[in-house]
């Protein structure tokens, strides 16, 4: 009898020692996030609200391969695959604070890579658009931010260099690989008013990251900090 009760009282434990564990490990994400948000983005004098909460929500170890995944909210870069890297948080909350968006907003991004920065991007704006050169990085994108529920992200396979004629005009354009100039196609396709962040330079060099700003259809530029970002892949035609 005794024997039975313990086995029943074994079966009722298990259901329930499971489900905790899993909750302790996104807890545990949640207090490294949390952590790297103080530490790395508020420290460095990231202020703006929203870039704050949509890095407090996007469960950023969710974009980064498995055994990566407790390396998710250090202070770094990390691969994804394919010799493509996830930027260091910092450069995305700096990247998307300079981009200075609203909630009504159309961006369009280059680079999907993992998938990160445009949810980042997705927590803000009303849509965005997000360009991938290499297959398999585009549909592992697609296929976590469906699991995550963005339905407001649309990814392309494509040239990044030649932008999103179709969807354009934007109200802000995110470059996440490095030209070595500034692409004309997506001068074109940003609105009057719109901005640019991008970082430009030569391949494996230091490159330069760059603000833009389009008014009468032409852009003013400032230079914000020296960055490595991997370069964007030649366009072949
Ligand atoms: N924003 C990404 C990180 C991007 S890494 C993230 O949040 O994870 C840069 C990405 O740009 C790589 O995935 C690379 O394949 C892509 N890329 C390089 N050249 C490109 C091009 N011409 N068009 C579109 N994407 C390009």
């Amino acid at each position: 009898m005794m024997k039975r009760t313990c086995f029943f009282l074994l079966l009722l434990l298990v259901p329930s020692l499971l489900s905790s564990q899993s909750a302790g490990e996104n807890g545990e994400f949640r207090i490294l996030r949390d952590r790297m948000l103080k530490e790395q983005i508020i420290a460095r004098g990231i202020r703006d609200r929203r870039v704050i909460e949509a890095m407090e929500k996007v469960p950023r170890h969710l974009f980064v391969p498995g055994h990566y995944q407790g390396s998710a909210y250090s202070d770094g870069p990390l691969p994804i695959g394919e010799g493509q890297t996830i930027s260091q948080p910092y450069i995305v909350a700096f990247m998307t604070e300079a981009l200075d968006l609203k909630s009504e907003d159309r961006v369009l991004e280059i680079g999907t890579g993992s998938g990160y920065q445009a949810a980042v991007l997705a927590e803000i704006v009303k849509d965005v658009y997000s360009i991938e050169v290499i297959p398999t990085l585009a549909r592992r994108a697609r296929k976590m931010l469906a699991r995550l529920g963005y339905e407001n992200i649309s990814i392309k396979i494509g040239d990044g260099y030649k932008g999103w004629p179709e969807a354009a005009p934007f109200d802000a354009v995110i470059v996440t690989c490095a030209p070595e100039d500034i692409p004309q196609p997506l001068v074109d396709q940003l609105k009057d008013g719109g901005r640019m962040v991008i970082p430009v330079g030569k391949a494996w060099a230091v490159q330069k990251l760059l603000r833009a700003v389009k008014s009468n259809g032409r852009l003013t530029t400032t230079e914000e900090m020296p960055v490595r970002f991997v370069p964007m892949i030649e366009r072949t035609e």
